[in-house]
């Protein structure tokens, strides 16, 4: 039998659990972007974009909120391809290490791929590659 690197396996009973909490975040996503389409939408905007004096602020108003959607948008993609990953039997293993991604860690964060120990290596790595050595890639030769 083997004792070091025990495999813990979603249970059936903890992908429908998941699959539950999936389910609310994107009834909560959808909630949100609907909102957020009304706001571009409504007849106040469309009249603050026609009287320049309110335009550019509305303008920018208007970035912020589509940048917004956009965001949210790309969480909902993610939610809803997990949700289909547990539907076709995800495992909870880490794609990079194959270790078990913890149920809790799960729970608080659906849509992970990566194990603790993973997430926090690719975080370190991205701190050296754009906190201490800025422009180092602009030096780069060309290959
Ligand atoms: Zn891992």
């Amino acid at each position: 039998m083997e004792t070091l690197g025990v495999r813990q396996m979603l249970t059936k009973a903890q992908r429908v659990q998941l699959m539950k909490e999936i389910e609310k975040e994107m009834e909560d996503h959808k909630d949100l972007l609907s909102s957020l389409r009304r706001q571009i939408n409504s007849d106040e905007t469309r009249q603050a974009v026609e009287t320049p004096d309110d335009a550019a602020t509305t303008h920018e108003g208007l970035i912020s909120v589509s940048r917004t959607i956009t965001r949210v948008t790309e969480c909902l993609k993610k939610l809803t391809r997990r949700w289909n990953d547990l539907k076709n039997g995800f495992d909870g293993l880490c794609d990079d290490c194959g270790g078990d991604i913890p149920f809790d860690r799960l729970l608080a964060q659906p849509t992970t791929h990566h194990c603790i120990t993973c997430k926090s290596k690719g975080e370190k790595e991205d701190r050296r590659d754009f906190g201490h050595a800025p422009g180092h890639r602009a030096f780069m030769p060309m290959q």
